[in-house]
């Protein structure tokens, strides 16, 4: 597969340089070169990964990015990562398939320009595009409990812009569809102004990228939505990205045991960076993963957090947690036509079952003070981060996720 990879991103790389016309390349080092401003109105061609059909290789083209609308901003991504929801919809085995699309939605990038209505955010400002949003005005945003915003909530079966139901991406008038209103396999993608947290200019772009989903998410889903008490007992299901960072999260809290349940052994020991003291995987047990947890644990954890979007590990997650005062959280992206089967009486024994999205963070209002604790050193990111890979490479971050091969893969735009 990666010969095959290989010679399709080169492929594609003569194909885009073909097309680069000589208005094309004027257009590109004079206007977008020097300055960023000056290319504002304007239609930047840029480079792009095209996800064409499900589960075939990106191809690296160029693609047209028009300028923003009212409340949209437009914005040249610095560093992207990949998540395993962009793999879930890009298989699109047990999601709706939506294509030709440019995936990606883990990412940090700098304003270019910004359409009418937008007053909060500046040409040259550090962003991070978060999958969902935040419009201030809505019960949920008012709301301090929810980050569920009526407007802007993540919304994975729509591949255009709010403002006209049309895509801002085209391939010679052909128009490409948008993820998760954030689009971030492109040098440059426009992103509602309601879903760019605009941070410190002084916070590095190709470490903090990461904060833009899923460390924030399961950093949040322990700490905002779990909320272990001190000493606590805390599994984890799922030790990718996202689950170690709820691993994190349970370490913040102050935790006594936080315990590692995986079917891939691989993970273990990096998740001993993490504080996980103990590992289970349910490929060794020849009874449910539940019955194992509650005889380590007396009866049961008193928090559960699950990062893996496997139905199996969420009935699991729940049915682990203490009766009387037990909290089970899903994180997970369930397959859309997955059910969540439970019998009853768990519940009645005062179990609770939660759910959350990027972990009840609001993402203008509290994604700042996020990158914020990594700027303070109460937050570790770089032991997240296992590869990088330049651009042209993007396919190979998608084979170390297929693999179970390391966290996050940082893709450098500028490379
Ligand atoms: P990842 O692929 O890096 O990690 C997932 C881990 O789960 C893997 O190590 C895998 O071996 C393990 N796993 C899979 N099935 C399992 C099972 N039945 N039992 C135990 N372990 C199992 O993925 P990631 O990027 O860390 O994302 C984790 C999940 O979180 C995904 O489902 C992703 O879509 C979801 N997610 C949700 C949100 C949200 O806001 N709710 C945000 C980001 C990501
Ligand atoms: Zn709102």
């Amino acid at each position: 597969m990666y010969k095959r990879l290989g010679s399709l991103v080169s492929h594609s790389y003569a194909h885009f340089s073909k097309l680069l016309t000589q208005k094309h390349f004027r257009f590109i080092h004079s206007e977008i070169g020097p300055t960023m401003s000056t290319t504002s109105g304007l239609v930047i061609p840029c480079k792009a990964a095209i996800a064409w059909e499900a589960g075939k290789p990106l191809v690296i083209e160029q693609v047209e990015v028009a300028p923003p609308q009212a409340m949209e901003v437009r914005i040249k991504i610095k560093y992207t990562s990949l998540c395993h929801t962009d793999l879930y919809f890009w298989e699109a085995k047990g999601q709706n398939p939506l294509f030709p699309r440019i995936f990606g939605h883990e990412a940090a990038g700098v304003v270019e320009s910004v359409g009418e209505g937008v007053s909060d955010l500046q040409v040259g400002d550090h962003v991070l595009p978060v999958f969902t949003g935040e419009c201030g005005d809505c019960r949920h945003c008012k709301s301090e409990e929810s980050n569920m915003c009526d407007l802007l909530r993540i919304n994975t079966d729509r591949g255009v812009m709010l403002n006209d139901g049309k895509s801002r991406f085209s391939i010679s008038g052909t128009p490409i569809n948008h993820f998760l209103g954030t689009s971030t396999f492109s040098e440059y993608t426009v992103v509602h102004s309601g879903c760019l947290a605009k941070i410190s200019p002084l916070a590095p772009l190709d470490k903090v990228c990461i904060l833009s989903c899923g460390i924030s998410t399961g950093l949040g889903a322990t700490l905002n939505v779990a909320k272990p008490k001190k000493g606590s007992t805390v599994a984890v299901f799922g030790l990718g990205a996202v689950g170690l960072a709820a691993a994190e999260g349970a370490r913040i809290a102050g935790a006594s045991r936080i315990i590692g349940i995986d079917l891939n052994p691989k993970r273990y020991e990096e998740a001993k960076k993490f504080g996980v003291t103990e590992f289970v995987n349910p490929k060794d047990h020849d009874r449910p993963v539940q019955e194992v947890i509650a005889e380590m644990t007396n009866g049961g954890v008193d928090r559960s957090i699950e990062c893996t979007g496997n139905i199996n590990a969420m009935i699991s997650a729940f049915e682990c947690v203490h009766d009387g005062w037990g909290v089970a959280v899903l994180v997970g992206v369930p397959n859309k036509d997955a059910v969540f089967m439970t019998k009853p009486i768990n519940v009645l024994n005062e179990r609770t079952l939660k759910g959350t999205f990027f972990g009840n963070y609001k993402p203008r209002t509290d994604l700042p003070s996020v990158v914020d604790m990594y700027m303070n050193k109460k937050l570790e990111v770089e032991k997240f981060i296992t590869h990088r890979v330049p651009f042209s490479d993007i396919n190979k971050a998608f084979e170390y996720m297929l693999k179970g091969e390391g966290l996050r893969c940082i893709i450098s735009m500028e490379e």
